[in-house]
């Protein structure tokens, strides 16, 4: 399989290149080869990628949004049967295992394609009664060209996230994926333009961070989307404010997980490490500060050590059997082993891992910190890469606080046998994301964002769809119109 695209850019449906762009080298985690060679973008890209969309929008959004959802379903379907190479490439392009590629990228990419494809036609305004004969009705119009900026991640997916609710309004993309993880966001456009929709609809530009701040500035950007750090976020989001942009905003996250002594605690061990180590630990909404209730705290941190040293499998990723790859890049795993020093000079206990591998691959084990404490950096930093933090607590009153005690808020889980319990725990936490007994679900049916620094706006569900439209409100009179004088 071809791992090096075409050309670097995918404009106006098809592949473009500008080697006046800086290099811009695609190196896979797993072995630290360089695997693809491209280029940033260049004004005469981005200009070209404009064009085409300005063009293209004005094309989509005249189209009958039955026909604009047939297409996008078409793409899901593409996608579906393209599942083996997509899989393949989103591991080149993030060293994530193929265990995990073949089932949670271009299949949940492909849910959402589906998804906002059986949702275009669905797109509609409501009837006002107003006074006898008057009344208003609502329409909701596609906001033009939207501009969607990744994270590294999940390439694919954050490219269909964005791109199926934008094009089911009726809006044109231009998408910049991470520098990081390039590749995958073209092929995202590639089929969608193979699956029927304009070409220009969607267009992916590659760059760094000056890319996206030249996509987010263009006057003719109606939307920006963002997954990404909050640092970065407030970034962007300022920009956009400038020009009165609409925004998304999907950003970090530090979020809790609460483990009481009447939960279920191999179940509970499943989520905690869950949504600590899959996908080396790289997921936003991951539960990175598990607060454990003292009665079961020996328990749960010896079955969690003997699950890691019988469970985990940590290797080639394109090995069936591994499920644990290495970290995206070089910088990324030196940020999390600079967190595991850290937490080890603060006085946690290093309960599990720790430990760098050898080789050229960016691969490190899967770490647990037990005996941390609030104030320490490793439970108040996103780390973003394989790092639990065990915090233990006596009362719901006080874990609730300690849980909270944070500026970021996207997501945030308890386990527990008490229903009750369960619900006021959820209802006090300030968090977007919720989960009970189950931790780091993210279906495209239901809503996924954050509240505090972790972000504004919602991706997936209907709710998305209000965030790429805006309502139009229509009068009509069928009297004739009164006047003063
Ligand atoms: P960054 O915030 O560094 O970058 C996100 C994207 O924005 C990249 O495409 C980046 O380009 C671009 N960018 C950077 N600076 C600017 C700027 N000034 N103007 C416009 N665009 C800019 O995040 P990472 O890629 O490092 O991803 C990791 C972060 O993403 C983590 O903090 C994580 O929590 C968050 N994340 C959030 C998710 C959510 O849904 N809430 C999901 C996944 C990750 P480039 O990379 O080329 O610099």
């Amino acid at each position: 399989m071809d791992i090096q695209p075409k050309a670097s850019h995918f404009i106006d449906g098809e592949y473009v290149e500008d080697t006046a762009g800086e290099a811009l080298d695609v190196i896979y985690p797993a072995t630290g080869e360089v695997v693809a060679k491209l280029h940033s973008a260049t004004p005469a890209i981005i200009e070209k990628a404009m064009v085409a969309a300005e063009k293209a929008q004005k094309i989509w959004a005249a189209m009958e949004p039955k026909e604009r959802g047939r297409i996008l379903r078409k793409a899901a379907d593409i996608m579906r049967e393209r599942n083996h190479d997509l899989s393949v490439l989103e591991t080149y392009d993030t060293g994530k295992p193929y265990q995990e590629t073949s089932i949670a990228d271009a299949t949940s990419g492909a849910d959402a394609l589906e998804y906002y494809g059986g949702l275009a036609a669905a797109v509609t305004g409501e009837y006002v009664p107003l006074d006898n004969d008057t009344f208003a009705y609502t329409v909701r119009q596609p906001l033009g060209i939207c501009v969607g900026l990744g994270a590294w991640n999940y390439p694919t997916q954050i490219a269909c996230w964005k791109s199926a609710p934008a094009l089911a309004c009726g809006n044109a993309m231009v998408f910049k994926p991470s520098e990081t993880t390039p590749l995958c966001a073209l092929k995202v456009a590639e089929i969608l333009i193979e699956a029927g929709a304009p070409k220009g609809v969607m267009n992916v530009v590659q760059g760094f961070g000056n890319v996206g701040a030249a996509l987010t500035t263009d006057p003719r950007v109606a939307k920006v989307s963002l997954t990404g750090s909050a640092p970065t976020g407030k970034k962007v989001y300022a920009a956009a404010a400038a020009q009165m942009k609409h925004v998304t905003m999907e950003l970090g996250g530090k979020s809790p997980l609460i483990i009481f002594d009447d939960a279920d605690i191999e179940s509970a061990i499943s989520g905690a490490i869950n949504g600590n180590f899959y996908s080396s630990g790289q997921v936003c909404s991951n539960c990175t500060r598990v607060f454990v209730q003292k009665g079961i705290k020996d328990k749960f941190l010896s079955r969690m050590k003997e699950r890691l040293e019988s469970g985990v499998i940590i290797g080639d990723p394109m090995n069936e059997e591994t499920n644990f790859g290495p970290m995206v890049s070089e910088n990324q795993l030196n940020i999390a082993m600079s967190y595991v020093e850290i937490g080890k000079e603060e006085g946690a206990t290093l309960s599990h891992g720790g430990k760098q591998l050898d080789g050229n691959g960016f691969f490190m084990e899967p770490t647990v910190f037990s005996d941390v404490k609030d104030e320490m950096r490793i439970a108040k930093e996103e780390i973003f890469g394989p790092v639990m933090s065990v915090l233990d607590f006596d009362t719901e009153e006080e874990v609730l606080e300690r849980a909270n005690a944070t500026e970021l808020g996207l997501a945030a889980g308890v386990y527990t046998s008490d229903i009750n319990r369960a619900h006021r725990v959820v209802k006090a936490f300030e968090a977007g994301t919720c989960y009970i007994n189950t931790y780091n679900l993210a279906p495209v049916e239901a809503p996924f964002g954050g509240v505090k620094d972790s972000g504004i706006g919602r991706e997936n569900s209907k709710e998305a769809l209000n965030h790429y439209s805006e309502v139009k409100t229509v009068y009509v009179a069928m009297g004739a119109t009164e006047a003063a004088f």
